[in-house]
């Protein structure tokens, strides 16, 4: 693998957007690919106005930013892509929509380049095996928000290269992030451990043991976390919570990951926290 010079972000929504903005504040030529112009406009406005902010909180001067708004272009023609060193894919989180663009983009890119895919849940090794290059497919999960959030789970698939991993850690490195080698099951670590840790506290609330308040308080004042389990389930959503207790429960085939009624039943109202205008609290 040669230096990475081109980066193409698949997706330009909550995580692509600040993706591309990362990458491209390091210094990455960065190709940013969505279904419509209109998405694209979106993702970009969104880069634009926390550019903006990081120069108003003196992170990057308004020259800094101006260069990572320069190195950013958008396609929605895929076939622009074919000269990227690396994909990070951030697209829906849907089996068939990303082994379609690996398909796709195997066959677009060169040889040498490497598919990585943001993906929270699903299995780096089934979709590398989508590809004629499993060796250069690997998970790069980065977190939200992208710019503030240090941390990306480096994850190895079963077929994933010493080559191939070696280059997206540095990769990680250079984009300013902290790489932590995982290998692929589901939820990796982070939602394996943090998902059963919401549920287990929506129990405590259906079970009258706490409020959501209390439950809160006890992790802020107790542990030290700066937002409670509850507060941080509204702010994922709720239905992406479920969605991955889903996966946690048959990825692992173990009734412990079993999804806590009261969220199915929050869901099903249609209460999917923040999003929403309401979860365990009220936004409105
Ligand atoms: P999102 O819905 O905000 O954005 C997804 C974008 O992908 C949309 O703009 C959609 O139009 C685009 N897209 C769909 N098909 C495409 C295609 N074929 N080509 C190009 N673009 C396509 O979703 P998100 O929250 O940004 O999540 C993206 C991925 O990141 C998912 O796999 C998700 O699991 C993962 N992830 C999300 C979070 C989070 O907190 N939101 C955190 C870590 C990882």
């Amino acid at each position: 693998m040669h230096a990475v010079k081109t980066i193409a972000v698949l997706g330009a929504g909550t995580m692509g957007n600040g993706i591309a903005h990362v990458a491209a504040r390091s210094g990455f030529a960065v190709m940013l690919c969505d279904l419509t112009p209109g998405l694209l406009e979106r993702g970009v406005a969104t880069i634009e106005k926390n550019l903006a902010r990081e120069v108003a909180k003196e992170k990057l001067t308004r020259q800094q930013a101006d260069e990572a708004r320069a190195r950013i272009q958008l396609a929605t023609d895929r076939e622009m892509l074919g000269g990227c060193d690396v994909v990070i894919e951030a697209a829906t989180e849907r089996f068939e929509v990303k082994a379609a663009l690996f398909r796709e983009l195997d066959r677009l890119l060169r040889p040498e380049a490497i598919l990585a895919s943001n993906t929270s849940s699903i299995s780096i090794t089934k979709l590398a095996a989508a590809t004629g290059r499993p060796g250069q497919v690997i998970g790069m999960h980065f977190f939200n928000p992208v710019p503030m959030m240090a941390l990306v789970e480096v994850i190895r698939g079963l077929q994933t290269s010493q080559a191939t991993f070696d280059a997206v850690e540095q990769l990680a490195v250079a984009m300013g992030k902290t790489p932590v080698e995982v290998n692929d099951a589901a939820g990796f670590v982070s939602n394996r451990v943090l998902m059963p840790l919401i549920n287990e506290a929506i129990f405590a609330v259906m079970e009258g043991v706490a409020t959501p308040e209390a439950v809160d308080k006890v992790f802020q004042l107790g542990m030290a976390h700066p937002m409670g389990p509850l507060t941080l389930a509204d702010f994922i959503g709720l239905d992406v919570c479920l969605d991955i207790m889903r996966v946690l429960e048959q990825g692992m085939g173990d009734p412990k990951y079993r999804p806590c009624p009261l969220l199915v039943r929050m869901v099903d109202a249609g209460w999917l926290g923040r999003k929403s205008g309401r979860g365990f609290y009220n936004y409105t």
